[in-house]
């Protein structure tokens, strides 16, 4: 199976400075890419490609020796490609009926991650193995990277990416080919609800992942928004605020990370099939959501819902779970969650009514209590049973 290992690097001072131009240099080249895109098919109709593109760069690369020639020929036609991409979606979501943005020219902080697509070709993991210790990194134009490398890597490094986040630097390795380490059956299967109080309510009544430290990042993270909006354009104060808020919200990251993580290790642990519920989260948050510069439209009505959905992670918590269940050889099973929190566990009566609360379900008909999440959970459950008893007789 393919996964990613993503380490903290230690650059020294002259390697962090050169991270930081390789960056610059690729995002340039983005927009260079964009611009080129654009005026070509104002000017004369033409649509430019990703092959007339990755032609020019050897061009490119001659006419500016000291800039974008220091950095890896492959390393620059991924960020052809990545435009490339967005133009794809682009027009795919056009011919959906959406209203997509059209792909936005990446302004400084917009830009985070230049990908090298082989390893071997412009860089090399484990650059200096017979180093006792410590292991590197190697990146042309940048040199022998420290890397901190907390656990081992498994399986074969396809690609290499470096990656800013606030002040720090990260390598992320994608690998192919990494050994699954199936865990002993346990016999159990559980329902996990998906919720804003607890990340996770398993159907056995276990509520993991309780968020609340990233609500108290939250509202840090609104305070220094506002903070924000009432600096000057340009201003050292505002550079101040942005670089701040970079930080919160990769403290954000991190912690919604760790929580999915943990939560997710649990339920692959414990239960031999795990059913939840299919999200479709990516509508909900998008619009609200906008970014630091140009917040979406309806961002005050949809902004507490908004930070519940993104605080609560449960997309990033169902990604993690994906790839921890596949490694684990468990069952993971998507369902309908249509009504999941309305029925009754015990007789199946569906009303608003039983929702008395957030928190507490009562059946009017059966008299059933139990917390509301706990009572969603096994209905999660019976419906993923269902669906696999229905496949196993097809
Ligand atoms: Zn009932």
């Amino acid at each position: 199976m393919r996964r990613s290992f993503k380490f903290l690097l230690r650059p020294t001072s002259k390697q962090a400075a050169a991270l930081a131009q390789c960056l610059e240099d690729h995002r340039e080249l983005y927009n260079a890419a964009l611009e080129h895109r654009r005026t070509a098919y104002r000017r004369a109709g033409v649509t430019i490609r990703y092959g007339d593109q990755s032609g020019e760069l050897k061009h490119i690369r001659a006419d500016d020796a000291d800039g974008q020639a220091r950095w890896s020929f492959s390393s620059q036609q991924a960020t052809l490609r990545r435009l490339d991409k967005a133009y794809a979606s682009f027009f795919k979501r056009v011919r959906e009926g959406r209203t997509p943005g059209f792909p936005r020219f990446k302004g400084r902080g917009w830009f985070d991650t230049v990908e090298w697509p082989k390893d071997g070709d412009g860089c090399r993991w484990d650059s200096q193995p017979e180093h006792p210790t410590t292991t590197y990194v190697r990146l042309q134009g940048i040199g022998h990277i420290r890397v901190h490398q907390h656990r081992p890597v498994r399986g074969t490094v396809k690609t290499i990416s470096v990656k800013r986040e606030g002040s720090r630097w990260y390598v992320i390795l994608s690998c192919d080919g990494v050994p699954t380490q199936p865990l002993p059956a346990t016999g159990a299967v559980a329902g996990i609800d998906m919720g804003v109080a607890s990340l996770v309510t398993t159907s056995d009544g276990d509520h993991l992942a309780n968020p609340r430290h990233l609500a108290a990042s939250a509202d840090r993270l609104a305070a220094a928004q506002r903070d924000l909006a009432r600096k000057k354009p340009r201003s050292n104060r505002r550079r101040k605020v942005v670089s701040q808020l970079a930080a919160l919200h990769a403290k954000v990251r991190r912690q919604r990370l760790d929580g999915a993580h943990k939560a997710a290790l649990h339920l692959a642990r414990r239960y031999d099939v795990i059913v939840h519920e299919e999200l479709r989260i990516a509508n909900m948050t998008r619009s609200a959501s906008g970014t630091l510069e140009a917040p979406g439209r309806m961002v005050a009505q949809k902004s507490g819902l908004n930070r519940s959905i993104l605080d609560a992670g449960w997309g990033v918590l169902l990604t993690i779970l994906s790839h921890k269940a596949e490694s684990a050889g468990r069952e993971l099973i998507a369902v309908n969650p249509a009504n999941t929190s309305r029925a009754c566990a015990r007789c199946g009566h569906c009303a608003r009514e039983n929702r008395l609360t957030q928190a507490e379900f009562a059946c009017t008909a059966c008299g059933h209590t139990a917390h509301a999440d706990v009572n969603a959970a096994v209905n999660i459950l019976r419906a993923g049973l269902a669906l696999r008893r229905a496949a196993e007789a097809a």
